[in-house]
């Protein structure tokens, strides 16, 4: 059976939450974005690299339209159907 496959290249995507660009264009809320840095009584720096992970969240709901390829600065995305 052929299903989506969404790869982010994390070399690219390393300011996901100063970014948001793909979040805020796919229209089926496919990405969520994790802090993976937390400090103590600290908020974290959304522009220090590596603070925040972009992660599929519903990869299942992904239609394949690659608004979200075509929107993303650095071409961190690619997203295939086979
Ligand atoms: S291809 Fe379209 S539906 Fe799939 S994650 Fe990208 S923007 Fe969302
Ligand atoms: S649009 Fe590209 S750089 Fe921006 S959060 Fe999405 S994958 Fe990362």
């Amino acid at each position: 059976m052929a299903y989506q496959h969404i790869q982010i290249d994390y070399e690219k995507c390393t300011t996901p939450y100063a970014c948001k660009k793909c979040l805020q264009i796919c229209p089926q809320a496919v990405f969520a974005v994790l802090n993976v840095k937390t400090e103590k009584f600290k908020e974290t720096d959304q522009n220090q690299p590596g603070s925040f992970k972009l992660t599929v969240a519903f990869g299942d709901k992904c239609t394949v339209c690659h608004d979200c390829v075509e929107a993303c600065p650095v071409k961190a995305l690619r997203v295939t159907y086979e």
